[in-house]
């Protein structure tokens, strides 16, 4: 069905709504809620109009919202927030514990910003690949709910926020090795060893095959990220899943680390990254709408780690960060915006990334909570 016939039947059916509801509630009022003649009197003509006719308000304030607001959006707008974003990289940092990420170049910058409609408005170093690292977590989440079901997954991973880091020990060892959530390295570390395949490779090939197939995009294993990931150690995710071991949550502790790493080192550009955001953007035949909802939910309140809270006030939207310096708003119902900058903010959230998402939604009104 085409975009406008779509809006069309949700304009129509708020329309509806908002006559049912006038009639519903309007005999009920209490005398004490109308306003006196004299107040009304000071309103300008157009309010007064519209405060007569509270139908016509609820449908003239649904009707901006079913509107796309992405429609707004110029590749010049875009282009200005990009130079602006690129000035607040001095504040951030690369990570030094993966010799590869240490070794990118600050200055790379790369948005794009992807409608339902297949329309897309793009800025910057778009061919440049880089990993997904901890972006890859909601998509590892959606994958095992399409395949086993919210049962089996949350049997072994919770739904609550954290406050601590994303690769904190003490958090784990305080919920007695129950991971808390998906977005943290204890919950992906987790679902990693519920992956389906023999070998690590098998079981990042099956995620990728999937990834690529459902998302029509390109992203491969990166051999030399992982071969970087692999030659520093990372003490802070083997201890995670000894006490995942421990705990029962995952049996091989080497080949489920190992399935970890491999998956973050998937590897695709900013226009890969957008596309993946639509399979969360909006209704699709081929995947649970529940699933979907679930995987925003935790993007929304997990997803940027303990910042989650703070950014769920500015932007107001589902948000992935990776220490690559990848980014990903997913906007229900209009696109998703994807973003790469490697700089880190101490959460280890791209500095720039965050700076031009903050910028879109306000200026778009792209809170879901608008
Ligand atoms: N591979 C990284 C790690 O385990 C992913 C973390 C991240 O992107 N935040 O540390």
């Amino acid at each position: 069905m085409s975009h406008w016939a779509l809006l069309g039947i949700r304009f129509l059916y708020l329309a509806k709504l908002a006559w049912q509801t006038t009639r519903a509630i309007a005999p009920k009022l209490p005398p004490q809620m109308s306003k006196p003649a004299n107040e009304t009197a000071k309103l300008p003509l157009i309010a007064r109009k519209l405060r007569k006719n509270s139908v016509g308000t609820f449908v003239a304030i649904s009707l901006l919202n079913v509107l796309p607001k992405l429609q707004g959006l110029d590749q010049g707008r875009l282009a200005t927030w990009s130079v602006q974003a690129r000035n607040q990289i001095g504040t951030g940092h690369l990570p030094d514990y993966i010799p590869l990420l240490a070794a990118a170049d600050p200055t790379w910058l790369a948005v794009q910003v992807q409608r339902i409609d297949g329309q897309a408005a793009m800025v910057g170093n778009m061919r440049q690949p880089f990993v997904l690292m901890s972006v890859m977590k909601p998509f590892l989440l959606l994958f095992l709910l399409e395949l086993l079901g919210q049962d089996a997954v949350f049997k072994h991973v919770g739904m609550r926020p954290s406050d601590q880091s994303f690769h904190s020990v003490p958090q784990l060892m305080v919920d007695e090795g129950f991971p808390r959530n998906p977005m943290i390295n204890s919950g992906a570390i987790t679902l990693a060893s519920h992956l389906p395949g023999a070998t690590s490779a098998d079981r990042c090939d099956k995620l990728c095959e999937w990834l690529n197939l459902h998302a029509k995009s390109n992203f491969k294993l990166d051999e030399q990220m992982l071969a970087s990931v692999r030659s520093l150690g990372n003490e802070a995710n083997r201890t995670i899943a000894r006490l995942l071991h421990k705990a029962g949550h995952l049996d091989d502790i080497e080949t489920t680390l190992d399935t970890y790493n491999h998956i973050c080192c998937l590897s695709g550009n900013v226009s890969d990254l957008a596309r993946l955001g639509l399979l969360l953007a909006q209704p699709r035949p081929d995947i649970s709408p529940l699933h979907q909802r679930i995987v925003n939910a935790l993007m929304l309140t997990c997803g940027l780690y303990e910042a989650s809270g703070e950014f769920a006030v500015r932007i107001g939207l589902p948000l992935k960060s990776g220490v690559s310096g990848a980014i990903l708003a997913i906007i229900p119902g209009e696109g998703a915006i994807a973003c790469y900058s490697p700089p880190l903010d101490a959460t280890g959230n791209s500095v720039a990334g965050l700076f031009l998402i903050e910028q879109i939604v306000q200026h778009l009104n792209l809170s879901v909570f608008n």
